[in-house]
């Protein structure tokens, strides 16, 4: 079976217990300090099995190998690409069975990163995120006050979009929202826009 590294929480000294998201879940498993593996990192892709335990409620994480890509050798991408994870760990925390879109996703970005720019990459995907999930916004309506916005659209988080005032935020061209909303390409966004961008997208997917 193969699956992302979401989470690790250390328990015991040694051992930790490891969720992993996989095509069709995300399962937690314990995996045992005395297997004296490295290769538990969140963001890694790993093949894997999963050992029923008659003692225990918790299924054990068993003959762990990773997957690895040529972006994972950039400390910079792993690190975005790690920001992510955490995102969506956060995001999918009551989750057991899941649409094999996100597990879809993140084998997406891990080809497409070494040669695109982490930040970018990601807002396109969380774009084709929040569309997946029924959550993007494209009427150009303001979701505090109701009101067309004419103007520049400020977004607040989940990319919700508003007037500048009632946010208290700096807008974006609509033109540059357009082609992100609809092609999910963020090449009009110069580079100051896309931080402001990731910005949002850290408080939360
Ligand atoms: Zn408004």
């Amino acid at each position: 079976m193969r699956g992302f590294i979401l989470n690790t929480v250390r328990v015991k000294e040694e051992d930790l217990v490891v969720r992993v998201l996989t095509k069709d879940e995300v399962l937690t498993l314990y995996r045992f300090y005395g297997a004296r593996h490295s290769y538990i990192n969140v963001g890694f892709l790993i093949d894997f099995e999963v050992q029923e335990s008659a003692k225990a409620t918790i299924k054990r994480l068993r003959n762990v190998m990773q997957i690895p890509f040529e972006f994972m050798f950039d400390l910079e991408k792993m690190l975005y690409f790690k920001v992510f994870i955490s995102l969506l760990n956060k995001h999918l925390i009551d989750v057991t069975k899941i649409d094999e879109f996100y597990y879809n996703l993140l084998i997406e970005i891990s080809k497409k990163l070494q040669k695109r720019d982490a930040k970018r990459l990601i807002i396109e995907s969380y774009v084709k995120l929040l569309e997946k999930e029924g959550r993007l916004h494209k009427e150009k309506e303001c979701f505090l006050c109701e009101r067309k916005i004419d103007k520049k659209i400020a977004l607040a988080r989940a990319f919700l979009p508003a007037h500048e005032r009632c946010v208290m935020s700096k807008g974006f061209e609509k033109e540059k929202i357009e082609l992100l909303f609809n092609e999910k390409k963020s090449l009009l966004f110069d580079d100051n826009e896309i931080n402001r961008l990731f910005k949002i997208v850290e408080l939360g997917l």
